[in-house]
């Protein structure tokens, strides 16, 4: 049965519910599966046509101490009625390549696909380990994760959570997707300071007040916690299996992946799904201006002291890419590993060795694109193929273009949110006026593209706010410890 370990201690070892549960190892580390051999399998066992029926078979291998009775329910009640298209995550022909999308999810963000499935995932482990206490997710946000979070906690017993993000730090659509979130569970507040900041103090208390208040654990709901990587797995198969069902690609043929990147956990999950067995080609690790992961790919120096931009894709907006670490550990081990992060901790870089770096690139790709190329990319696959993508989608588009031919069968690029959860970038990249309202630019994104806007984002600006608190970042110790009572 697959074990999981820290990535910079072997020894420290879990099961899969453990891991889910405590979100992080105690040293700091991530946890992965111990032995990648455990998880490899004949791909095809797993391709179907139905998605729930691939994320049962990807599940039940990582997951096997859930056992597959409760797997097949934790699973159909994770997707059961919550995406808009019956594929889940379908691919669209888009030109000679494919776009993967990930956004018909509740909150039109990629991160809905895990965020769907944590919460069940959690509250199971707390059954199967006879653990008493309630859970309180905390939660600091750019925008995207936020409002995933909420929409998947909201109203499951036995948890909490607490969202905070940077007060005049998310686009209005963001806003009022975390504050109008439902649920008696949930609170989302504004604090006074930047991203880093609420980040920063949202790990500060992780170890300050683990039990806010007796009865009640801190948990996380960010990409360290493996139960939210394990279902991000199961859409590049569902890639495969589409492109393979259509005809694009005769079976065993190889199809890359252009990934938007921020904290490496989408692009982390298609090299678990390569390492199952998958016929995977090349991962495309795309970046914005934040560039950090690109020269590191490029050069095998990570060096987070550099400007940080913001951009008008701000969920890739990152120094310290946290996935990272688990790939570093397959390829260089737990040692190397404590040692690269103990670097980067202190002084603000690491370097690994050339024979790593060899190895690292045999699969993954790093590519930047500045904010004008996206919006070029928006604007002309919209005028030749009239497909209107976001402002993330756009920059991994934009470095498709700057890409080398591989001999891959077929390419996919991985579409993480709807356009209209950024209209008014996607106007503007569009040459159209913008507005002051998101909400009238969502519906001039309507007009002038004729897409339908999703849900869950149509009905924003006419619910009820509930969160309206802002407070200093020193007040969010008791913010906690008062939404755990
Ligand atoms: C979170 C996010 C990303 C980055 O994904 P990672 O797993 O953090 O690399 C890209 N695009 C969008 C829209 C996101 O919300």
């Amino acid at each position: 049965m697959i074990n999981y370990i820290s990535t910079r201690d072997p020894e420290c070892k879990v099961t899969s519910s453990k891991a889910i549960l405590s979100g992080q190892a105690p040293d700091g580390g991530l946890y992965i599966p111990e032995d990648l051999e455990d998880i490899k399998c004949d791909y095809h066992d797993i391709l179907s046509d139905d998605f729930r029926s691939m994320a049962k078979s990807v599940w039940n291998i990582f997951f096997p101490d859930y056992g597959s009775a409760k797997i097949d329910e934790l699973v159909e009640k994770s997707y059961e009625g919550k995406f808009s298209s019956p594929a889940v995550t379908p691919v669209v022909s888009v030109g000679d390549s494919y776009v993967l999308e990930l956004y018909h999810g509740p909150t039109s963000a990629f991160k809905d696909v895990a965020l769907s499935a944590l919460p069940n995932l959690l509250t199971s482990a707390r059954e199967m380990n006879d653990f008493t206490d309630e859970i309180m997710i905390l939660t600091a946000t750019s925008g995207d994760t936020g409002s995933a979070a909420l929409c998947g906690f909201g109203g499951v017993p036995g948890t909490r959570i607490v969202v905070f993000y940077p007060y005049g730090g998310v686009s209005e659509t963001q806003r009022l997707q975390m504050v109008t979130a439902p649920g008696e569970n949930a609170s989302a507040c504004a604090i006074r300071g930047n991203f880093d900041d609420a980040q920063t103090s949202v790990k500060a208390l992780f170890r300050e007040i683990p039990h806010p208040v007796s009865g009640v654990s801190l948990s996380s709901a960010n990409s360290i916690n493996i139960g939210r990587l394990v279902p991000q797995i199961v859409y590049y198969f569902s890639a495969y299996s589409q492109l393979l069902s259509s005809g694009r690609i005769n079976d065993g043929d190889k199809v890359d992946y252009i990934v938007p990147t921020g904290n490496f956990g989408d692009i982390m999950a298609g090299y678990f799904a390569l390492r199952m067995g998958l016929p995977v080609g090349r991962l495309i690790c795309a970046s914005n201006r934040n560039d950090v992961l690109t020269e590191f790919l490029e050069t095998g120096r990570y060096n987070r002291k550099r400007e940080f931009h913001k951009t008008t894709s701000p969920s890739m907006d990152i120094l310290v890419s946290s996935n990272l670490e688990r790939l570093l550990y397959y390829v260089c081990g737990a040692e190397h590993t404590r040692e690269y992060m103990k670097a980067l901790n202190e002084t603000g870089e690491y370097q690994i060795t050339e024979s790593e770096l060899a190895e690292i690139r045999s699969t993954f790709t790093g590519v930047c694109a500045s904010d004008d190329e996206g919006a070029t990319a928006i604007r002309s696959v919209f005028e030749s193929e009239h497909y209107l993508m976001d402002t993330h989608t756009s920059i991994a588009w934009a470095c498709k273009g700057k890409l080398e031919a591989s001999g891959s069968a077929a390419s996919v690029v991985l579409s993480t949110a709807s356009p209209y959860k950024f209209s008014r970038a996607v106007l503007e990249a569009l040459g159209e006026e913008v507005m002051e309202s998101d909400e009238a630019n969502m519906n001039k994104v309507h007009e002038v593209t004729g897409a339908v806007i999703p849900e869950g984002l149509a009905g924003i600006f006419s619910r009820e706010i509930r969160g309206k608190d802002v407070i200093e970042i020193a007040e969010m110790k008791d913010y906690v410890i008062s939404k755990s009572k």
